[in-house]
């Protein structure tokens, strides 16, 4: 049988099979890291939608423009990311940032379109 270690701080645990700490101290220190690490993901996957949406709107200040999707790469759009998206019977789909949204055609330009029932 394998000594097993609490997962914080590398000490032998004893007891029941299932521990994982060697004391409430270390289970706590560990899960707070472990949140902050996944407030600190969900805060970089927040900032990038919203920089998304910020460049989105301002290539779009009046609810429809057409743009190089490379214009939007030269500002820093990030395509990987988006809140929501919606195809329509066509098969087309348009990937949105909260209310800012763009399809991207063949020939590499995007419409941009804003989601208006977001609006009010
Ligand atoms: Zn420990």
């Amino acid at each position: 049988m394998s000594e097993r270690v609490c997962l914080e701080c590398g000490k032998a645990i004893f007891g029941r099979s299932d521990k994982k700490f060697c004391s409430d101290e270390c289970r706590s220190a560990y899960n707070n890291a472990r949140n902050r690490a996944t407030t600190n993901m969900m805060r970089k996957v927040n900032a990038t939608l919203k920089r998304n949406r910020d460049i989105l709107l301002s290539f779009n200040p009046h609810g429809k423009a057409n743009v190089h999707k490379d214009r939007l790469r030269d500002a820093g759009f990030n395509f990987n990311y988006h809140t929501n998206s919606y195809t329509t019977k066509a098969g087309k789909t348009y990937y949105f940032c909260y209310d800012q949204g763009y399809i991207v055609h063949e020939n590499g330009y995007c419409s941009l379109v804003v989601k208006k029932e977001y609006i009010d």
